[in-house]
């Protein structure tokens, strides 16, 4: 198989030069028919094959984006391909009107490996986070008696691009011009248990309550940030004393992201309600709203997706799931993260006048740049791009690495050779 060649660096970079064909959409062409909401590379993407991806030039990149957490087996991957190529042939959708089997193999697999007793389906990680907004509302309407219920989410939180998932996200960038915003949401500094029990205390005087708290385990987009352990246990016991439902957005770091089947498991707690979306179909789009029992309100006919948990999406999963399992990859994505960050923490040494922190829990990791540098995690990314890696800004002072789950150790060290590279001409 592919996967287990090794690749030197001289051979990505050999690659680098060659050309091939040029595809007949352009750039410049693309431009002319597709909405320019995305500050796009100037690579055509249209090949793949475990942790590699080909442009249309026949240029090599290792792709440590992964299609932004989400190509949990890399790309083309047998397992993948078969599983796709089977259901297509068998049944692709129907209507949640009828039972789906391969719904709910993959709701009982997702329960019996979390604290979740229970599976709403959905398309995205923002469509996930919806459901779990109306869940913990109608929760606080018909449970907890709340008129006007709060949800408290984070400063620097991502949590979608709808009209609720902008307002949860506590990042005005994400907010402006598509005001107003939906009502009900308050933030709260990241990490900061005196900031939440003053907001709470503050919205109980006057006469709000706070129905849910919704928080990443790890800020993704917002910076690669790890919860802390402490603060999580803390904001733990204060929803168990006053009722408040914890709400978990794992769309980015659950699926074993980060050395750990679901984030919170590096916590040491566990939530009322969490997300999942992103690396949950391997690139197949999915996504998954998952409650306790005790929080389980919703009754037919009160939430529903045309496509959430259609045959073909919940058959890819399962076998993403299974084959984490069978390949035991959260051992591989403990190792190569230990690999990487020690790799990553050996050039912020090297290039010490411009980089200012390593962090990160098993393959999501970010590199700071310093904040007094010019240099941003773009001028980073681009120039990795030269040297054959992919990479994902999160934000504008660093550079995220989040590779397929199935990398190998040959690969982590050709990324860390390139973005060696890559780093230098830009001092
Ligand atoms: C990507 C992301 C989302 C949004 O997911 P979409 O599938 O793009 O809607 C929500 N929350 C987190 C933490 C994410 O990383």
């Amino acid at each position: 198989m592919e996967l287990e060649q090794t690749i030197s660096p001289e051979f990505l970079l050999e690659k680098n030069t060659a050309t091939v064909e040029t595809s007949p959409f352009t750039p410049e062409e693309f431009n002319k028919y597709v909405i320019n909401t995305y500050a796009r590379f100037p690579i055509v993407l249209e090949r793949g094959a475990g942790c590699r991806v080909w442009d249309t030039q026949g240029r090599e990149y290792l792709d440590f984006v992964a299609g932004i957490a989400t190509c949990t087996l890399g790309h083309a991957h047998p397992a993948m391909v078969e599983a796709i190529s089977r259901q297509i042939q068998k049944l692709h959708h129907v209507s949640n009107l009828y039972y789906i089997p391969e719904q709910g193999k993959l709701a009982k697999w997702l329960v019996e490996h979390s604290c979740a007793e229970g599976v709403f389906f959905c398309n995205s990680g923002a469509e996930a986070n919806e459901a779990a907004i109306k869940l913990a509302r109608k929760y606080a309407h018909t449970v907890l008696n709340i008129k006007e219920p709060i949800i408290l989410t984070a400063h620097a939180s991502f949590h979608g691009r709808t009209l609720a998932t902008i307002t949860a996200t506590g990042q005005p960038k994400y907010q402006k011009y598509f005001e107003p915003l939906v009502p009900g949401f308050e933030y709260i500094p990241y990490n900061d248990i005196a900031a939440v029990e003053n907001a709470i205390a503050s919205l109980d005087a006057n006469e709000k309550r706070v129905a849910a708290i919704l928080l990443e385990p790890l800020q993704g987009e917002g910076g690669v940030r790890p919860g802390d352990i402490t603060y999580f246990q803390r904001i733990r016991e204060i929803c168990n004393q006053k009722g408040i439902l914890l709400i978990l957005d794992e769309v980015q770091v659950g699926i074993g992201r980060t050395g750990q089947l679901w984030g919170y498991e590096n916590l040491g707690i566990e939530p009322d309600i969490f997300t999942s979306a992103k690396g949950l179909g391997g690139g197949i789009p999915i996504g998954a709203m998952l409650c306790k029992s005790f929080c389980n309100v919703f009754q037919p006919g009160e939430h529903a997706s045309t496509f959430g948990g259609n045959p073909l999406a919940c058959a890819v999963a399962l076998r993403v799931c299974e084959i984490l399992e069978e390949e035991n990859l959260l051992a591989n994505v403990r190792a190569r993260g230990e690999q990487l960050r020690a790799g990553l923490k050996g050039l912020a040494a090297k290039f010490s006048n411009l980089i200012a922190e390593i962090r990160g829990w098993g393959l999501i990791n970010g590199m700071e740049l310093k904040a007094d540098v010019a240099v941003t995690a773009a001028d980073v990314v681009k120039a990795a791009i030269a040297f054959g890696l992919l990479l994902v800004p999160a934000g504008a002072k660093v550079i995220r690495f989040v590779p397929p789950l199935i990398v190998s150790a040959d690969e982590v060290d050709c990324a860390l050779l390139a973005l060696e590279r890559a780093i230098a001409t830009l001092c």
